[in-house]
């Protein structure tokens, strides 16, 4: 049998609740109605806007045209753009996911995968929205986005309250530094990091690891005050405006255990050892900044770091 390309055409620009663009527009309706209280004909105008009667036609399960689904899908973005400003926090992108991930690996390591259960119980992700790039839209946030998705940015609020149930679950902030060291040495997602570190000095790993930093996080700042071969004090300011929890919190002292923890990973990836990690200020005991100084005494020769990086390789 042969199908004729006018037919096809006309396939491809139908859309109806069963096509994926269908159901993203029933699915956007539906977050904003349920989670953020938004009437549907609120979000189409009127009760009798023809952008309500194809809203109606679609889920009546009716085709659309492109346009017409198009029409739709405006006014779900206007709708999104004028949510009021305690309700866009939850959108908002400050904290790459990854951190996330790499803390409930460890969770799973270190207690099994019930924990990862009991963060996904207890987490609502319900407010929670993320840009999506292939479709060009806020999509809600799944447990799934968290875990797995490489490039997913979240808002610093949904970071601190993961952290404080993994601070439930572990017992204490050591528990959480040594969290943040596990996931430089053992995460595949920092691998290739890992690997051109070990090519470096360990107060070059400080300069990288500060450089990269804003690859990470967009809610601080990070310098360097000093450094010498075997000492450095690193800053870290904290932006204003960060989304925080009920609180008011928008540090707690996880995050800056979870940062020593990284900074330890990275300098002994770097070959250091004895490394002692101290934080001389911190924001949640109400100074202006964090500081951080790290101390380490003798380095792996170059030839022990290419030794370490090709085992590394290979494994
Ligand atoms: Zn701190």
């Amino acid at each position: 049998m042969i199908f004729s390309p006018r037919g096809n055409d006309l396939l491809a620009s139908r859309y109806s609740i069963k096509t994926t663009r269908g159901i993203e527009v029933v699915k956007r309706v539906n977050f904003l109605h349920e989670q953020h209280g938004v009437k549907i004909s609120s979000i189409f105008l009127s009760n009798s806007s023809s952008e309500y009667q194809l809203y109606k036609r679609l889920k009546r399960g009716e085709q659309l045209t492109h346009t017409s689904l198009l029409c739709l899908e405006r006014c779900l973005d206007k709708t999104f753009v004028s949510l009021a400003e305690d309700k866009k926090i939850w959108t908002q992108e400050e904290i790459l996911a990854t951190n996330i991930s790499s803390l409930i690996s460890y969770l799973e390591y270190k207690i099994g995968p019930s924990s990862s259960k009991h963060i996904r119980d207890n987490l609502d992700l319900s407010h929670y929205a993320i840009f999506d790039t292939s479709s060009q839209n806020l999509v809600p946030l799944t447990y799934e986005n968290l875990v797995f998705d490489t490039n997913v940015w979240i808002p610093n609020r949904l970071s601190l309250t993961v952290f404080k149930e993994a601070l439930n679950l572990l017992g204490d902030e050591v528990e959480i530094e040594r969290a943040g060291k596990f996931s430089v040495l053992n995460t595949d997602l920092r691998y290739k990091a890992a690997w051109a570190i070990l090519m470096m000095s360990p107060a070059k790993v400080i300069e990288r690891v500060t450089k990269e930093n804003e690859s990470y996080n967009r809610t601080k700042v990070v310098t360097i005050e000093s450094l010498s071969a075997n000492s450095a004090v690193i800053k870290a300011e904290y932006k204003p405006n960060l989304t925080h929890l009920d609180s008011g919190e928008y540090v707690i002292p996880s995050i800056c255990a979870w940062n020593k923890g990284l900074y330890h990973g990275y300098m002994s990836l770097g070959g250091a050892k004895n490394i002692c990690i101290k934080e001389l200020a911190c924001v949640t005991r109400g100074d202006e900044c964090c500081v951080f100084q790290a101390n380490w005494t003798e380095t792996l020769s170059i030839f022990k770091r290419i030794r370490a990086a090709i085992r590394l390789f290979q494994n």
